[in-house]
C-alpha cells in the first residue's frame, strides 16, 4: 500500500505507469504529474478501468522547486519517481529533500544549457581532473549524500535498464558468481526496425548528445577517452544476430568503477546501423545537434530542440517497430581461484511490448525497472538513508521482479567475449 508521485509523462513514464497499475498491491495510488497535463489525463483515462490503482493527475513545471514542493505537500506521496528529463534531477531532489520524501530516477543529471557559465566552469575543472568530457556525471547528485542521510530518506539513482538493470546484473554476478570481477563489458543491442530513415528510440536531445559525444572506458583506475565511434566491434547477439557495435561513454561506468572493488576494466558498447551513423554525422556537421541558441527570423531557437520537433516522437514508434533488443553484461573474473566468464542478458521483443503496453522495447526496458526500483523503495525492501546507485542494494529482489514483470534474464556461462 503506497502512494507514488510520478513526474514526466513521456515514453518511459508511460510504461512505468502501466507497470505500476499491474502492481496495485504496492501502488494503491499514483499521481501522474507533468508539464503537459493533457498527456497525464489521457493515460489516466486509458488505464483507470483496468486497475485497482487510484490514479490522479497534476500539472507541474519540474524546473521549479517551489512548484514541486507544493505538489508533494498536497499529494503526500511515499516516494517520487522522476521519469522527466535529466535536466530536472536536481530540482526534484531538492523538493524531495525539503519534503523528506524518497527519490528514484533513471538517468544522471545533465544541464539543459551547456553554455551556462557557472556550470561550464565546474564542468571544465571536472574534465581535467576526472579525465572524461561527457556533459553528464554523478558528482552533482552524489553531492546530496550527506543531506539525504541527515533527512533520513533514500535517493535511488539509475533505475532504468542501462543504468539500472545492467548495474543490478553486476551486483548479482558479484554476489552469486564471482569472488572478484575483473572486467565488465556492457552490450546494448537494439535489433529493432521502425521503418523510418532516421529516428531516435528515446528523447532525441538526450540520445543524440550521448551518441555524438567522445567515447570512454575505465581501465586500471582511470578513464581512457576516445573519439566518437572510434572503437568498433562485431558481436553475434543471442536471438538478434551479428551487429556492429561502438564504444560509448555511459554513466554506469562511473558508479560501477566506484562500487565494484578491484575492477580492472569497464566498457560500454551500443549497436548502430550505418544509416543511423551517416544521418547523425550529417546533422552534426550542419550544426543541427547544437544546444546553443541561434537567431532565426528574429526568434531564438535551439537547433537540437528544433530537430526534436521534426523527428518522430519516440513514443509513437511502438506500432511500427519490429525485432528484438538484447542488453546485458559480460563479466570476467575469478571464483575459488579459477578464471570465469559469464554473460547475463535480457532479450525483449518490440512487438510484444507494444501489444502489452502500447510502446516499443526501449521505453519498455526502461519503464519496467523504473517501476521495480520505485516498488522496492516504497515497500522498504530497499531502505538506506542517503544517495545510492542501484548496484549498492541487494540485487535478488530486483532480479526476481524482472522475471515477474516482463524482463526475464538469462545467464550464459560460456559466452562469446569481446576482443
Ligand atoms: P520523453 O521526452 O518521452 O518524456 C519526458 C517527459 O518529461 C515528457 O512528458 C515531458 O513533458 C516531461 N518534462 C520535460 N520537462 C519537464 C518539466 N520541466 N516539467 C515537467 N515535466 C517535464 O523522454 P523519455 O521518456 O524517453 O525519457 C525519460 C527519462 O528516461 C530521461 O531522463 C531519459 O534520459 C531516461 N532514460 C533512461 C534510460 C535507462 O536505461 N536508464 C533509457 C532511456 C531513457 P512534455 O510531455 O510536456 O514534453
Amino acid at each position: 500500500m503506497g502512494r507514488l508521485l510520478i513526474i514526466g509523462c513521456g515514453g518511459v513514464a508511460g510504461v512505468a505507469i502501466h507497470k505500476c497499475c499491474q502492481n496495485s498491491k504496492t501502488f494503491s495510488e499514483i499521481c501522474i504529474a507533468s508539464r503537459t497535463k493533457a498527456k497525464c489525463d489521457a493515460l489516466k483515462e486509458k488505464l483507470e478501468n483496468t486497475t485497482e490503482t487510484k490514479i490522479t493527475t497534476a500539472q507541474v513545471d519540474a524546473d521549479k522547486v517551489e512548484e514541486l514542493i507544493a505538489l508533494i505537500q498536497s499529494y503526500q506521496p511515499d516516494a517520487v519517481l522522476n521519469v522527466a528529463l535529466p535536466y530536472q534531477d536536481l530540482t526534484i531532489m531538492d523538493a524531495c529533500l525539503a519534503c523528506k520524501v524518497d527519490y528514484i530516477d533513471t538517468a544522471n543529471y545533465e544541464p539543459e544549457d551547456t553554455d551556462d557559465k557557472q556550470w561550464r566552469e565546474i564542468y571544465e575543472k571536472r574534465c581535467k581532473e576526472a579525465g572524461f568530457t561527457a556533459y553528464f556525471d554523478y558528482s552533482w547528485q552524489w553531492a546530496y549524500q550527506e543531506k539525504f542521510k541527515e533527512a533520513g530518506i533514500t535517493a535511488l539513482l539509475g533505475s532504468g535498464f542501462d543504468p539500472g538493470v545492467t548495474s543490478v546484473f553486476t551486483a548479482y554476478a558479484l554476489k552469486h558468481y564471482f569472488d572478484e570481477i575483473e572486467t565488465i563489458d556492457i552490450l546494448d543491442c537494439n535489433g529493432g526496425d521502425h521503418g523510418y530513415p532516421f529516428a531516435t528510440n528515446f528523447n532525441p536531445e538526450i540520445n543524440l548528445r550521448e551518441v555524438s559525444a567522445n567515447g570512454s572506458y575505465w581501465e586500471n583506475g582511470h578513464w581512457v577517452e576516445t573519439e566518437p565511434m572510434e572503437i568498433k566491434r562485431e558481436y553475434n547477439f543471442p536471438q538478434v544476430g551479428e551487429k556492429d557495435m561502438y564504444l560509448l561513454h555511459h554513466e554506469e561506468i562511473e558508479s560501477l568503477a566506484k562500487n565494484v572493488p578491484g575492477v580492472k576494466r569497464i566498457r560500454f558498447f551500443m549497436t548502430f546501423g550505418q544509416s543511423y551513423l551517416t544521418h547523425m554525422k550529417c546533422l552534426e556537421n550542419v550544426g543541427m545537434l547544437s544546444t546553443s541558441p541561434i537567431l532565426f527570423e528574429g526568434k531564438e531557437i535551439v537547433p537540437i530542440q528544433f530537430l526534436k520537433a521534426l523527428l518522430p516522437d519516440p513514443a509513437s514508434l511502438g506500432p511500427r517497430t519490429v525485432g528484438k533488443t538484447n542488453i546485458g553484461c559480460i563479466f570476467t573474473g575469478k571464483k575459488d581461484g579459477k578464471e570465469k566468464t559469464i554473460y547475463i542478458y535480457n532479450v525483449c521483443n518490440h512487438q510484444e511490448c507494444y501489444k502489452e503496453v502500447g510502446s516499443q522495447a526501449i521505453s519498455y526496458t526502461t519503464g519496467v525497472p523504473a517501476m521495480i526500483g520505485a516498488a522496492l523503495v516504497v515497500d522498504k525492501v530497499w531502505d538506506k538513508d542517503g544517495v545510492f546507485n542501484i548496484e549498492e542494494f541487494d540485487p535478488d529482489p530486483f532480479m526476481d521482479m524482472l522475471n515477474q514483470y516482463g524482463l526475464p534474464w538469462v545467464v550464459d556461462e560460456n559466452p562469446q567475449t569481446v576482443e
